[in-house]
Parts: C-alpha cells; structure tokens; sequence
C-alpha cells in the first residue's frame, strides 16, 4: 500500500484501499510547462480490472440498499470537502494538465456543479404512477441502479470529465470503476482521496490505470454493465462497438470540429473577445472549442484585425506557479505539439495566410515546456488536412462564405457534431442557424456553449455514440434501469378488523 506522496507510480484505488502494483510497464506523467515527469501510470489489464469489479461487486448490494438522501449526505460532505480544497485541487490540475489556473478553476468548478446536481437525486430518481389503470389496479415505474458501472476519460478535463460521470453512477446507487486518462492521473487520485473522507464506502469507487488493454478488459468484463467513454472519435466508436458487442449500455463522447460563423452585422468587440476564448481557451484542446470560423460577407474585413491584434497580445507560458499566470498555456505533449505545428504547415501550403503564428514561441522562463503560441490562419482551403481533422490545438482556421446558408453548408459538411455558434444581432439569422446547423450544443453570441451540470452534453454524428447523453436526466437515465409495477390486490385480508 502506498500514498501518492510516498510513491510517485500512481497507486490503484481498490475495496477502499491504495495498493501499488509492481512488474508492469509505466506510462510517463508529464508537467507540460516544464517538459519534466512528475509521475507515473502502471499499464493495467484483465488482472486488475478483475480485481476492481470485484470490489465494486461485492460494494454493490448494500450501497444499492442505502436510502438515496443517505447517498446524497456522502455527495453533499464531498462538495465541502472539494470546496475547501479547491485552489490546491486547481493548482495539481494546472500542473498536470498546463491549462492556466483560472481554466482549471473552470474545470473543477463544472465538475462540483454535477456533484451539486447528484445531490438532489431523492428528487431525480423518483418514479411515475398511475392508480386505477383498470379496476382496482394501480402501475408505478421505479428507477433501479445497473450494478458496476466504468468510465473512461480523455486528458483534457481532468476534474471536469470523469466528474460527469461517477458523482451521477453513484447517486443512482451504482458503484464505479474509474480509467482516468494516463496523461492526467493525479487530480481524480486527490478527488478520490476526499470521496474516502467523506464517507464513501469502499469498493464503491475504484481506480485502474492503462490504456489500451485496461479499456478493452473493461469492455470485456461480463460484470461491467454499463460504460461512459469521453475521448477522440476514432476510439469512441471502437469503445461503443465493442461494448455494446459485449451486452454493455454504452455512451461514447467522441471529437470535434466547431464552426463559429461571423455574421458582419456581429458586435466587433464582444465577438473578437468571445471567439478568441473559444478558439484559443485550454490552448484549444477542448471538445467544445471554436476552431473554424466561417466570415459571412464582410464580416472579415469588420471583425480580422480586430481579432488578429488580440490574439498576437495574448501572452503564453507555464501554469504551474500560482502567482504568474499566462493567458495560455501549454499542450499535453511534445508529440502533440509537433502534430499541431504539422497541421499549421499544411494550411499554409494549401494556400492560408498566417495573421498570428504560434508555431515557434520563445518562452524562455521554460524552454523545455510543450508551448505552442496562438495561430490564425485565413483563408484555408477546405481539402487541407487543416480543415479536414480535428486540430485540438490553439488553432483558429477562417473561411469566407457569401451567405449564411453558404456557411452553414460548410459547417454541416464536416462528419462531426458537438458544437457550432454564430455572433449576429439579427434573430432571423440566429433561428436560421440554430434550426439548420448539424450540431447538438449551439451557441447564439456564445463561443462555447458547453451545458451545465442539469442538461444534456449532447452531441450529435461522430461526435457522440450511444442514446443517452451524458450529464442532466439523460445521465439519470443512462444509470440506471426501470421497473414497472402493475398491482392489484384480491381482498383486504382474513380476521375480524377486515370484516365489512
Ligand atoms: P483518446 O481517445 O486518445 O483517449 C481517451 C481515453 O481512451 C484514454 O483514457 C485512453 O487511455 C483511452 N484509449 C486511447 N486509445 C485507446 C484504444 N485504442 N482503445 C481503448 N482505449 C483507448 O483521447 P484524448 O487524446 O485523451 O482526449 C482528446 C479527445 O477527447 C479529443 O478528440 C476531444 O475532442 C475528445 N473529447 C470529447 C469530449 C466530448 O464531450 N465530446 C469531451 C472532452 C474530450
């Protein structure tokens, strides 16, 4: 048994229980502001995973049988405790991450609003009745937990992603099993830490770490019924063939390429200083990040060297000291790094024109660090490979259209789904978009139009796999099954007190 101070090779969190493992392959946990390595992963697989279900197993009959407001108290004395442990919890988040401190506050500060959610599942998981469906009868639906559920996260949101997932699995009275990504291990190993403080019983939560091979013996375990998947398309729509293969209720998040289309009647000010949030927040690596914008008329001419100037102020540098903050910060790794750069050249050379180049920043309080600056690129052709892949990187490609239908042609040509928004003053252009683009979450003069903790994160095409979304009722819904009661009773029972 180890802590995480005592052992920087990230412990697994079994029946309530830190235990190191020894004998597998690690995987490197980088802070990406410096370059350096702050920990490492063990690379688990069928063994480990077994021993996870186990436990959630064996958790499950009698965290299933604890009233739901009981289970909620647990909720509600976690919030407080990730409350008071908020700063430390968002300066880990920024270290491993390299996303700047006030992103990591947003990061967590989404993540407790779903624990807030969980909180009033008395209320959430209530049921529906009808009396006297026929004469004497009466019907009622009740909502049951599935048994041991997994999740499995991508790096981006640390805190945020697998805090969509396990606060509402375990409010729903289901116990979990928790894949964080390799990359980011250590915020959801100090979140968990607080879960154990705050009552939660063992084996109700767990942890495995890996990837591949952890994922697939998740997948593959009879006695994971359901999985939740956040991360890139391609293993999105592997993880919900295979699961659904393997008799599993899957929902599998997947990539993104949101448009923002600039309408020229948009308020300058306001859009530039929304889109560069969009396009350029968390360095760009965000689901829901803005990262082609499509000028409508004159819309480039109005709104480009506005946006350029803001872009090429913007200061970048590393995340991990509380009292210097850049306005971006580090990618995850030098390799994604040098992808990101890659798709920049390949623009260019189909043709874009450079306004902001982020390809080589000097930071020279960290060399090392995985640094990218912000670029903007006009007028990329739509076959370059800038155009035709999800970038995740601090990256705004722009595109000219005629029209607003022109513009969203472009913007529904492309096979993901996850967000689009449009910065217009005119509500006919707004409704025409918000009814005819092909995109699950919109954002009408909202760069990022990301649902809070009681809607849906509902994503559409490859950018979501499954029926039920994550977060708000769907999230209930997805964890848990229902049961309908049809009842009807004979006579009121033997003995004098029932005599009519
Ligand atoms: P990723 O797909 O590489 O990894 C996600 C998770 O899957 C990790 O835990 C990883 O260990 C595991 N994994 C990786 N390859 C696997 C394989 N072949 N088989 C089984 N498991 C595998 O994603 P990432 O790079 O960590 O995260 C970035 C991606 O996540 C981006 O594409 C981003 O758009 C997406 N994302 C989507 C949403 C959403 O809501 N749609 C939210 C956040 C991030």
């Amino acid at each position: 048994m180890a802590t995480l101070e005592e052992n920087p090779v990230c412990p697994l969190y079994i029946s309530g229980k830190w235990l190191s493992i020894a004998g597998k392959s690690n995987s490197p946990v980088f802070n990406p502001s410096r370059g350096t390595v702050i920990a490492s992963v063990p690379m688990c697989g069928p063994e480990e995973v077994a021993m996870a279900v186990a436990s959630a197993q064996s958790a499950f009959p009698a965290w299933r049988d604890t009233p739901p407001n009981e289970r909620a108290q647990v909720l509600f004395r976690a919030k407080i405790l990730l409350e008071d442990a908020f700063e430390d919890l968002c300066l880990g988040i920024a270290t491993e991450h390299g996303k700047t401190l006030s992103e990591a506050r947003g990061d967590l500060r989404r993540g407790i609003e779903v624990v807030e959610y969980a909180c009033g599942i008395p209320t959430l998981l209530m049921g529906e009745s009808l009396e006297n469906i026929a004469r004497g009868i009466d019907c009622h639906t009740d909502r049951h937990p599935l048994g041991v559920v997994a999740g499995i996260c991508p790096f981006n949101f640390p805190a945020l992603v697998p805090m969509w997932m396990w606060p509402l699995a375990i409010a729903c009275g289901n116990t979990f099993i928790l894949k964080p990504s390799e990359k980011v291990p250590l915020t959801m190993q100090r979140v968990v830490a607080l879960l154990e403080k705050a009552g939660l019983p063992p084996g109700v939560m767990n942890i495995v770490h890996g990837g591949r091979e952890v994922v697939d013996a998740i997948l593959e375990h009879p006695d994971v019924k359901a999985v939740s998947f956040v991360g890139s398309t391609p293993v999105a729509r592997e993880i919900h063939r295979k699961g659904t293969l393997h008799g599993k209720r899957v929902q599998a998040a997947g990539g993104a390429k949101n448009f923002i289309i600039l309408m020229p009647d948009a308020d300058v000010e306001r859009t530039v200083e929304a889109v560069k949030d969009a396009a350029f927040g968390c360095a760009g690596e965000r689901c829901m990040a803005g990262s082609t914008a499509v000028a409508v008329g004159d819309a480039g001419k109005r709104l480009l060297p506005a946006l350029a100037d803001i872009v090429s102020a913007m200061r970048v540098g590393p995340t991990d000291v509380r009292e210097i903050q850049p306005d971006m910060g580090a990618v995850i790794s030098a390799e994604h790094k040098a992808r990101v750069s890659g798709l920049i050249d390949a623009g260019e050379h189909a043709g874009g024109k450079i306004l902001s180049d982020g390809r080589n920043p000097d930071i020279t309080s960290a060399p090392e660090g995985f640094f990218l600056g912000p670029t903007l690129i006009d007028e990329v052709s739509q076959t370059s490979p800038l155009m035709a892949t999800e970038v995740f990187g601090p990256v705004l490609a722009v595109m000219r259209a005629k029209t607003l239908e022109e513009a969203i042609a472009s913007a529904n040509r492309q096979a993901f789904g996850n967000g689009a928004a449009i910065f217009t003053n005119s509500g006919k252009a707004a409704r025409e978009f918000r009814r005819n683009v092909n995109a699950g979450m919109v954002g009408i003069n909202v760069g990022v139009p990301a649902p809070l903790a009681y809607f849906p994160f509902s994503g559409w095409n490859d950018s979501f796999f499954g029926d039920l979304h994550i977060q708000g009722k769907e999230g209930v819904e997805f964890y848990t099954q229902r049961k309908t009661t049809t009842t009807r009773w004979f006579s009121f029972g033997d003995g004098e007190i029932w005599a009519k």
